[in-house]
């Protein structure tokens, strides 16, 4: 049965910028963490953005056959309808980065947040922090954000 639909503001295809080679960006509406300086603010409205199913989503991954990552807003917002999405990615033998605003710290401490690390490859964590932006960074907007090999995690 197909799961919850996801609220999409948009897909990116073959880009550069959300981790290595050319991938499937998945803008995910809504995020609350309202960071100084972010972005994308338009992004913040949960109820903003097309509502795509599961299948939707992996008929563009699938024609592309790019690495695909997950980003926004917050793609964690989403986390119940995202988790099936994530699965089949990986199911479909895609690489995963997912880009959140919640550190890894809090990831792992929600019983409901750390289920995506099941299927992320990589995460880049935490809020963006107006003070530490570093335009030399690579695949992140300031340096207390982490790119973070979730196998490299002793227990999640
Ligand atoms: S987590 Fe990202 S999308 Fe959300 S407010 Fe912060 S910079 Fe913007």
């Amino acid at each position: 049965m197909e799961g919850a639909k996801l609220r999409v503001l948009k897909i990116v295809d073959g880009t550069i910028v959300d981790g290595p080679g050319l991938r499937t960006s998945i803008y995910f509406a809504g995020c609350s963490h309202h960071c100084e300086g972010c972005h994308n603010p338009q992004s913040w409205d949960a109820a903003g953005g097309t509502p795509m199913s599961v299948s939707e989503i992996m008929a563009v991954i699938d024609d592309n056959e790019m690495d695909v990552t997950f980003t926004g807003g917050d793609p964690l917002m989403q986390i119940e309808a995202l988790l099936p999405l994530a699965q089949t990615v990986k199911e479909h033998g895609y690489n995963l980065w997912v880009y959140t605003g919640y550190t890894i710290e809090e990831i792992q401490a929600s019983e409901s947040l750390r289920r995506v690390l099941d299927y992320a490859d990589t995460v880049v964590d935490g809020r963006f922090v107006q003070g530490l932006r570093d335009i030399s960074l690579r695949f992140r907007g300031s340096s207390n954000q982490r790119i973070i090999d979730v196998k490299s995690l002793k227990s999640y």
